[in-house]
């Protein structure tokens, strides 16, 4: 009746202008560096649902060697993840993930990431959970050269 998943990913930063964190944009002094809109949030979050479904992980669906998956939009990547779930005959019940970034501080943010996530994935907001946190000025993240993201969650089946 449940399967739980889990996701992880981790881009590093690169000179530009702003940033997208779980589908939200935020202007920043600095971008996070890769192939799709780098948003780490959001790939961690499709590799946990992929993860509990049994069906692999977002590099095998969308490789970073295809044309079609540059400057993507991960909001796209996630609802397909999404939709590939339910043909499987699985819903989200619940999901909580992490973002660990020195910079920018996301305090404030938390909600518009949240309300954009449970969006794209056709939860309420009370089914999603999106918890932030620092480096404390050590590790890749403390030193501000990558955002990591982690995530956790509960599907539950379709079927009666
Ligand atoms: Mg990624």
């Amino acid at each position: 009746m449940f399967r739980i998943g889990f996701g992880q990913d981790l881009h590093r930063f690169a000179e530009g202008s702003s940033l997208r964190l779980g589908g939200v944009s935020i202007p920043f002094e600095r971008k996070l560096l890769g192939h799709s809109d780098a948003d780490v949030l959001l790939h961690a979050i499709a590799d946990a649902l992929l993860g509990a479904a049994g069906l692999g992980d977002i590099g095998e669906l969308f490789p970073d060697t295809s044309e079609e998956n540059r400057g993507r939009d991960s909001a796209e990547i996630l609802m397909i993840c999404n939709e590939a779930i339910e043909n499987e005959g699985w819903k989200v019940s619940n999901l909580d993930c992490v973002v660990s970034a020195e910079r920018p501080k996301l305090g404030a943010l938390k909600k518009a990431m949240r309300d954009r996530i449970a969006g794209i994935l056709g939860v309420e907001p009370s089914r999603v959970n999106v918890k932030a946190k620092t480096g404390e000025g050590v590790g890749p993240i403390g030193r501000s050269e990558a955002i990591e993201a982690t995530a956790v969650v509960l599907l539950e089946s379709i079927k009666e």
